[in-house]
């Protein structure tokens, strides 16, 4: 079965191709020829997955699937969650972010938070929603070459080093990402 992928990062696609087998052909954005800026406009994840989704359903027809995913801190009342990415502004950067959000957190005892990954998969129409958490905390400074993003100031509960401390396997083993995708995964198996 063919199912599209709303993404084209090369490496999420990859990885995603080699998880599901050879039962579903994974296509990237660009092998549809779907090059639009899909607007992430909605104030959740699962919005902004769903919208994704519901895109490529609505305009080319094709089974698919879209993930979103948000840093949610505690002390921040979810922050920044659905705007991870562009925390700092529309122009910056991770290191910007990072830097905020230390700031942000300057002083706070309470340092919890926790990653969030959303997919949202259309198959004929139905929509269906699959969620992965990792629970941890944001550390005092960054630690850490490793991953993207948060990844140096986030340490999950139970380890004692940061995601930028680990390798990207074992990273995957219990990330937000790598759960929702299992999740994912077992349901794609079954149909
Ligand atoms: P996306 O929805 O996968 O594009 O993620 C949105 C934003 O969340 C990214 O730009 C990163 O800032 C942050 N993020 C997502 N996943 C991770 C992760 O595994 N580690 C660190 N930051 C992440």
């Amino acid at each position: 079965m063919e199912l599209v992928f709303a993404t084209n990062n090369k490496h999420k696609l990859e990885e995603l191709a080699h998880l599901v087998g050879a039962k579903f052909k994974l296509l990237s954005l660009r092998e549809i020829n779907c090059f639009d800026d899909i607007a992430e406009t909605a104030d959740t994840l699962e919005g902004n997955a769903a919208i994704k989704a519901h895109y490529i359903w609505d305009k080319f027809g094709k089974n698919c699937f879209a993930d979103d995913t948000g840093l949610e801190v505690d002390a921040l009342d979810g922050r920044p969650g659905v705007y991870s990415a562009r925390y700092a502004g529309e122009d910056q950067n991770s290191a910007a972010n990072v830097t905020k959000l230390l700031g942000e957190l300057d002083g706070k005892e309470n340092r919890k938070a926790r990653f969030r990954t959303v997919i949202c998969l259309i198959i004929e129409g139905k929509e269906y929603f699959f969620e992965g958490i990792v629970n941890g905390h944001i550390t005092i400074v960054r630690r850490g070459n490793e991953g993207f993003g948060y990844d140096p100031v986030f340490q999950p509960d139970g380890y004692s080093q940061t995601f930028a401390e680990m390798d990207m396997e074992s990273k995957s083993k219990i990330s937000h990402r790598g759960r929702a995708t299992e999740l994912l995964i077992s349901y794609l198996k079954s149909l």
